[in-house]
């Protein structure tokens, strides 16, 4: 089905009225059409925003969090696209685990999906697959096999946090050194990386030594660890790094949601023994437009932020409205509200009430409605790296 669609467009770095023709990718864009879709006024079409970093699950930990429930909260939003990390169970480095895992997107995913593997040592099966590349996790930097993934062309993504800190009591773990040494671990190599900086060293360091580096919105907006529900790793930083980190938000190259739900019984369980983790895929959108809202940051900034830069980083055709690039959109509006998810298993993060200052009208994805003003339809997404480029 070829569609047109009209109405105001982020394009060549302007905001112009105008008609897009799409099917699954974008064929044609003119000023003037007669429009299947004409949107209404105050709503702006941004190219698909794109989440490197997510846990969605599903396999045997779907208790958490399942591929339906997760893209859909995705979708609601506006991420068209969303990279999924290895560690469930079973945890995701081998041909046959990618295999699996792979198929699971492919049958429920309601949005663009791609896989890391992790650290393995089958690299020259496993670095033939479509994936995206590998995820780099602290244990990981102890092992031999570590060394020869980092030589794969592909994206390798990393946690960055010394092998020492996983061993160090809570406390400890806040100094920000373990999270610094740890890039120089990988500092001979290309085509790397780090995801969730904390604070303004890692990112300056890691745009040094050549690398692409992105942080979350909760490491700016969290007020300190105090429970269960702010527990994340790397830690949540002190208020004069954060205040620091909002500074780099004009440095990195793109913001992600670490999207990781636990199920409610397990973050009950005593501080100490929680497992560490904030799901908000949905929030990271929003949020960004509403630094726009603020005059924080430009609307060009915001649309690098969440598209144009990691769809250079990955390489492949989305993250402008141009042709031939996939017909994936988020087009949102500015208004007011308060942050909660809708379809995520998760029902309570540390950004629950936010208030913002955009959401989402609506998300298409490969050409087709995914999310309607809240409301998700059961679209399929496809594996960028599983196609023709
Ligand atoms: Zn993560």
């Amino acid at each position: 089905m070829i569609l047109w669609i009209k109405g105001k467009a982020y394009l060549n770095k302007e905001i112009k009225e105008v008609c897009i023709n799409f099917d699954r990718r974008i064929k044609e864009i003119k000023s003037i059409c007669k429009p299947d879709i004409d949107l209404p006024q105050g709503t702006l079409i941004l190219p698909g925003a794109i989440d490197l970093h997510t846990h969605i699950r599903g396999l045997k930990l779907s208790y958490k969090e399942d591929v339906v429930s997760g893209t859909s909260e995705a979708s609601y939003g506006g991420v068209t696209l969303i990279g999924d990390m290895p560690n469930t169970i079973p945890f995701v480095n081998t041909v046959e685990t990618i295999t699996t895992k792979l198929k699971e997107f492919e049958y429920y995913s309601r949005v663009d999906y791609f896989v890391y593997s992790g650290v393995t040592k089958d690299l020259e099966k496993v670095d033939k697959l479509p994936i995206a590349g590998y995820k780099i996790f602290p244990e990981d930097l102890e092992k031999e096999e570590t060394f020869e993934v980092l030589k794969s062309r592909k994206l390798k993504i990393l946690h960055p946090e010394v092998p020492l800190a996983l061993k160090s009591n809570r406390k400890l773990r806040l100094n920000i050194w373990y999270e610094i040494g740890a890039l120089y671990y990988v500092k001979a190599y290309q085509n790397v990386h780090i995801t969730h900086a904390t604070n303004i060293r890692t990112v300056r360091l890691a745009k040094e030594l050549g690398f692409t580096v992105d942080i979350t919105p909760h490491h700016l907006l969290v007020n300190g660890e105090k429970d269960c529900l702010t527990k994340v790793n790397p830690p949540i930083r002190d208020i004069n790094e954060r205040l620091w980190l909002l500074q780099a938000i004009s440095e990195v190259d793109t913001i992600v949601s670490d999207h990781a739900p636990h199920a409610s019984f397990e973050k009950l369980q005593p501080y100490e023994v929680c497992p560490p983790g904030i799901a908000a895929v949905s929030f990271t959108v929003p949020f960004t437009l509403t630094l726009v809202s603020k005059g924080i940051i430009s609307i060009d900034r915001a649309v690098e932020l969440i598209s144009t830069n990691p769809a250079r980083i990955l390489n492949i055709p989305y993250g402008d409205i141009k042709e031939n690039n996939y017909a994936n959109f988020t087009i949102i509006q500015f208004n007011d509200w308060r942050y909660s998810t809708k379809y995520s298993r998760v029902i309570e993060t540390p950004l629950d009430g936010f208030p913002l200052k955009a959401s989402v009208y609506m998300t298409i994805v490969q050409g087709k409605a995914s999310n309607l003003e809240g409301e998700v339809f059961p679209v399929k997404g496809i594996n960028p790296f599983g196609e023709d480029k």
